[in-house]
């Protein structure tokens, strides 16, 4: 094992996205800063493993293009991103039926007209949604009132059928909220998010966006399999050992966070997610797939070999299947039997390759929802994390960049 420094400025506790974000600031400008990893890799909530060839996400997730943070952090090109269809499929008693974007996909604008997924003024109340987030910026939006995503679907005038059959399974999916209790102003960030960029895959999986973070910062400066076992301004402990510094950055996720700094816990959001291999697709169709019904337990899908080849070896197919809410029971069956309903008795004769269960996939977003939280804590101690901002990618890199600024700045 490497052996850990007596002192430096700044230590940063988790190799996460906000971790790798803050460190990086903070090594930009000149001080000495160390990364603390409790697992055996960086990341966090975002990884990967291969089996049999796979490339499995640990978590169904994507990449949405149009979050502001990525061009400040992220080398995209080297990600050779691969792009899920802009709209959805939405599944219902075994029928497709294609949700798009008419201003991006004209050629299926008819499709989506006659498509039974809510009624016409639904689908021009959509247009208009998607006019209003793309006029207005983000912080007008978390500035607006807040109150939670289903009230405000109502609000605006959806029937109850467009917002079962397609903004629960999308939303629901996305947040990890199947209730859509979420702030609507998280609701809108993220459609602004949908509406203005892609949904995508890095061609090597999730991971590769921590890894070429990690790359860049410096392997040598993160230590991976250390875990923080106390923390006080001006030092850091890991099992016996500590590290004299001036500043302590809390990058953990939230329940760790709030264990370290004594504060308090905010309930986490759960996710559960089957992969299956199959030798032939079930659609061929770039598009995430919707639970039409909008009662789950699957809520949505995707054939993520259709959008990254690379996801599955030659010839066979990689089929993910996302349970928000739930991580107990047989995850498997439970989606073989719901996906039976969408694909036939095909689904039996997938292989199961792996189920996760993730107990903390975000903090709750509810109304009053207020991200930018300080970072500062006083007294060299110093936090950032999704929890600090939005539950989101964007909101990780975004609370990261704050934090170590925030450290650079009380070094000087
Ligand atoms: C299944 C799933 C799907 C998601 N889908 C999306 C999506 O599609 N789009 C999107 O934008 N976001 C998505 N997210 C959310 C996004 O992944 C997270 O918001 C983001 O990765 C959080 O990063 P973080 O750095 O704040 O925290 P984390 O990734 O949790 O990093 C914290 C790190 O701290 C380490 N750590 C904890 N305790 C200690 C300790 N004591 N000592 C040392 N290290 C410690 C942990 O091991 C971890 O590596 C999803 C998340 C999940 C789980």
């Amino acid at each position: 094992m490497k052996q850990l420094p007596d002192r430096v400025d700044a230590v940063v506790i988790g190799a996460g996205l906000a971790g790798l974000a803050a460190a990086r600031e903070i090594k930009k400008r000149n001080r000495s800063v160390i990364v603390l990893e409790a697992q055996d890799g960086v990341g966090g909530r975002v990884r990967t493993d291969k089996v049999d060839g796979y490339v499995l996400d640990r978590g169904f997730q994507v990449l949405l293009t149009a979050y502001p943070e990525l061009k400040n952090q992220i080398d995209m090109r080297a990600l050779d991103l691969k792009m899920f269809s802009s709209g959805a499929l939405v599944m219902r008693d075994g029928k497709p039926s294609v949700v798009t974007d008419p201003f991006r996909e004209p050629r299926r604008a008819a499709a989506t007209v006659v498509a039974p997924v809510g009624s016409l003024s639904d689908k021009m109340r959509i247009a208009a949604l998607r006019w209003r987030v793309m006029h207005r910026d983000a912080t007008r939006i978390l500035n607006s009132p807040d109150i939670s995503t289903v009230v405000a679907l109502r609000s605006f005038g959806f029937s109850s059928k467009m917002i079962d059959r397609f903004f629960r399974p999308l939303f629901g999916g996305i947040q990890l909220d199947p209730d859509l209790r979420t702030s609507r102003r998280m609701f809108e960030i993220i459609f602004k998010s949908l509406s203005e960029g892609q949904s995508a895959l890095p061609a090597k999986g999730m991971s590769a966006i921590p890894e070429q973070m990690a790359k860049n910062f410096g392997a040598e400066n993160i230590f991976l399999g250390r875990r923080a076992t106390k923390i006080e301004p001006g030092f850091v402990d890991v099992a016996d050992t500590r590290i004299g510094t001036n500043a302590v950055v809390v990058a953990t996720d939230q329940p760790t966070a709030s264990e370290l700094l004594n504060t308090r816990e905010i309930a986490s959001r759960v996710v559960g997610c089957v992969y299956f291999s199959a030798d032939t697709p079930p659609t061929k169709e770039k598009f995430v797939v919707l639970d039409g019904t909008g009662q789950g337990p699957v809520l949505n899908a995707a054939v993520l070999s259709n959008v990254a080849p690379s996801y599955a070896p030659a010839g066979k197919h990689l089929i993910v299947a996302a349970l928000p809410g739930i991580i107990t029971g047989d995850l498997e069956t439970m989606s073989r039997d719901h996906l039976r309903t969408w694909w036939g008795p095909q689904v039996d004769g997938w292989r199961h390759l792996k189920t996760y269960r993730i107990t903390h996939a975000g903090p709750e977003q509810l109304p009053p929802f207020n991200p930018k939280q300080k970072v500062s804590l006083g007294n060299g101690l110093f936090v950032c994390g999704d929890h600090r901002d939005t539950g989101s990618i964007q909101g990780a890199l975004y609370s990261g960049r704050r934090c170590g600024e925030a450290v650079a700045a009380s070094l000087v």
